[in-house]
């Protein structure tokens, strides 16, 4: 048996070695060589010393080859050596935010990794009737990251006269079904938020007959849940669930607000393992590595005092009951020492110092501000229920990030995983770190050519070494660039290396099959 292998290694080392020779010399230039890497491909599997080849945005080689790159200088464009750090595909971020016709380079992004974001999310996508010929001039225009896009839910609601109603007539919910069929030609999925306006006003018969539509065009649903409240967490996975019969459901940024304990994260995912093993839903999440949510104020106030015009209405009205509402809501969410705004004319501060700064009661500070009046850092999560769910093989790492919001997600949310979660806590391998931030994301979204260094696959890759990687953005000062990513490639170009951004912007605006 023994003596049978050791020729068929020696012909397979061989012909391995020759062929490899061979076929770089099938094209006429090599785009990018990158040598002695340890190559992470992205699935969990262990690193493995190699070089890898680019041509044409692809990676067309991988492995450990005896050919002399001198042999072939004058036709490879760019050599790196990666001795001593690893290759790894880029990160994709399956929540993201920004203006990428303002702002198209995304630096905050790229410096921690991420090579291709997700727009569109928490029922929020630009509204316009022509969202496609906007993906258009975004391509003209260029953006430094590839850019899935979802459409929004309560954007379509917005777009096809429903707005804030309940129960939309069956023409205009016939209308937004026609919408969003014909946007799912283009985008990856059905961003719901079920927690903001419009969105919130809808039931189950919309959701359900929504949720038909995205399963038939083969897409994603990517929800920010009706509710994140640990009491009401179960009623909005079901809700999900439902919708999760007809179409690929996903759980945006899993948290439980006010929940304690491991074990509270580990019954929160059994909903979901239990769904996918039990009834085959198709049930994925995603988490971000920070225990303060961001959002605006109006998810402080109730339901019927959330716009401007019901928070004129209701101050006059029902100004006490307000008042209490506010007040059980900030005692419930850690008290106003809880609540950091990151907006002016408070920017900085805590509801608690505004509060004692101004001598008003706290609720008094928001009435005050109303509900349109601020967004805010909160800090309601546990550490230990949220690293457990994070570290839960079926969640991928997400940012929720936004270059402009004061909030150190937008800048170091990926760094932030190698560097606290890695090797400071060590309660994640790095295989099983860059698996949850890249193989694992791609298959969420659909992207079968992204999230794994494979011959064939697109040419999105980071060189570093771990142990330098630091994720600089804090809240006090949230926008400062991650470091330690030496190398960031994108469609097979370098696009910044060792802190410098390159000047042409060479991501894509991604299709989905
Ligand atoms: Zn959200």
């Amino acid at each position: 048996m023994i003596k049978n292998i050791v020729p068929l290694l020696i012909f397979y080392c061989i012909s391995f070695s020759s062929h490899a020779s061979l076929f770089l010399s099938e094209f006429d230039d090599i785009d990018l060589l990158i040598t002695n890497g340890q190559i992470l491909d992205g699935l969990g599997h262990p690193a493995q010393s190699a070089d890898l080849v680019v041509v044409d945005g692809k990676i067309v080689f991988i492995g450990k080859t005896s050919f002399n790159a001198g042999d072939l200088k004058d036709r490879i464009k760019t050599t790196i050596d990666a001795e001593q750090r690893i290759v790894t595909p880029g990160f994709i971020d399956l929540h993201s935010h920004g203006s990428p016709l303002k702002t198209p380079e995304f630096e905050n992004f790229m410096a921690m990794g991420v090579t291709t974001i997700s727009l569109g999310q928490d029922g929020d996508s630009p509204e316009l009737l022509d969202l496609s010929g906007w993906l258009h001039q975004i391509s003209d225009k260029g953006i430094g990251v590839n850019l899935a896009m979802f459409i929004g839910h309560g954007t379509l609601r917005n777009l096809s006269g429903i707005n804030r109603t309940s129960v939309p007539t069956p023409e205009k919910l016939q209308q937004m079904l026609q919408l969003l069929d014909d946007a799912l030609k283009y985008t990856f999925g059905l961003s719901t938020g079920l927690e903001y306006n419009p969105g919130l006003n809808a039931q189950t018969d919309e959701m359900l007959a929504l949720a038909k539509v995205v399963g038939r065009n083969n897409r994603l649903i990517m929800s920010h849940l009706r509710n994140e409240d640990d009491d009401q967490l179960e009623g909005a996975l079901t809700e999900l669930l439902q919708q999760g019969e007809f179409a690929r459901v996903h759980v945006s940024h899993i948290k439980s607000v006010y929940g304690k304990g491991a074990i509270r994260a580990e019954e929160i995912l059994q909903i979901l393992s239990h769904a996918r093993k039990k009834t085959g839903i198709e049930i994925s999440a995603d988490s971000y590595p920070y225990n303060a949510s961001y959002a605006g104020i109006s998810l402080l106030f109730p339901v019927w005092a959330k716009t401007t015009e019901q928070f004129a209405i209701a101050k006059v009205e029902q100004k006490e009951e307000l008042e209490e509402f506010l007040r059980t809501k900030i005692a419930k969410r850690n008290g106003p020492a809880a609540t950091l705004f990151g907006t002016p004319p408070y920017t900085g501060k805590t509801l608690a110092e505004v509060s004692q700064e101004l001598e008003i009661p706290f609720e008094q500070v928001l009435m005050n501000l109303g509900p349109k009046g601020a967004a805010g850092a909160y800090f309601i999560m546990d550490d230990a229920l949220q690293t457990r769910l994070l570290i839960d093989p079926q969640v991928s790492i997400s940012s929720d990030g936004r270059a402009e919001s004061f909030h150190p997600r937008g800048h170091g949310a990926f760094a932030k995983i190698i560097e606290e979660y890695v090797t400071k806590r060590q309660v994640l391998s790095l295989s099983e770190a860059v698996r949850k931030m890249t193989s694992q994301p791609a298959k969420t979204l659909g992207l079968t050519n992204r999230g794994i260094l494979q011959v064939g696959k697109k040419a999105d890759m980071l060189i570093f070494d771990p142990k330098k990687v630091e994720a600089k953005a804090s809240y006090v000062k949230p926008h400062q660039l991650a470091e330690g990513f030496d190398v960031v490639i994108i469609n097979g170009n370098v696009v910044r290396r060792n802190g410098v951004i390159q000047p042409i912007l060479h991501g894509e605006v991604l299709k989905p099959k």
